[in-house]
């Protein structure tokens, strides 16, 4: 978009990056990775957790690299909330980089798994129970700073709302 308008959008979103940075420096520190089952959703037998950690077996580290979200980023439903704590430090990182692009598969499919519909709700609570209040803020504000995004605000509108309620109702619980 050229013109004034244009360039005042572009202007708030570079500030609000910044301050998105070290808002998830210092609420999103990197952790352990979980242990085996602690890692799954399901605990009983579950093929479909079985093979995400299989598939996460060679990533063992504090920070996940981008090919291992790769790995995870479509099956975010078969990690626990320590698994979810583990991957949001890098995963969040990844999407604070990635907003240029157009079209990333990581952020759009993050967007979705802070959006669930009502009858994952319950369980997308379980997986963010992990979370303190100034992570679920930081989560919150990420949301918003996809809202000021042309791409991900006309995409994916509906979903940053349902987000941003979502959140928001775990944040004044
Ligand atoms: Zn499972």
């Amino acid at each position: 978009m050229d013109g004034p308008k244009g360039r005042f959008i572009t202007l708030l979103c570079t500030m609000k990056s910044d301050e998105l940075e070290q808002e998830l420096e210092s609420a999103f520190p990197f952790v352990d990775k979980p242990k085996g089952i602690d890692l799954s959703f399901h605990k009983d037998d579950c093929l479909h957790c079985q093979y995400l950690r299989n598939d996460l077996d060679s990533y063992a580290d504090q920070h996940l690299s981008k090919d291992g979200i790769r790995e995870l980023y479509n099956d975010m439903s078969c990690l626990s909330a320590s698994g979810w704590y583990w991957v949001f430090p890098s995963y969040l990182r990844l999407c604070l980089n990635q907003e240029a692009s157009l079209f990333s598969n990581e952020t759009e499919y993050l967007i979705y798994n802070l959006a669930p519909e009502s009858k994952y709700k319950e369980e997308t609570k379980q997986r963010l129970s992990a979370f303190n209040k100034p992570q679920l803020k930081c989560i919150l504000h990420f949301i918003i700073w996809w809202q000021q995004n042309e791409h991900w605000q006309q995409y994916f509108g509906s979903e940053l709302e349902q987000a941003k309620s979502f959140i928001s109702e775990l944040i004044n619980a």
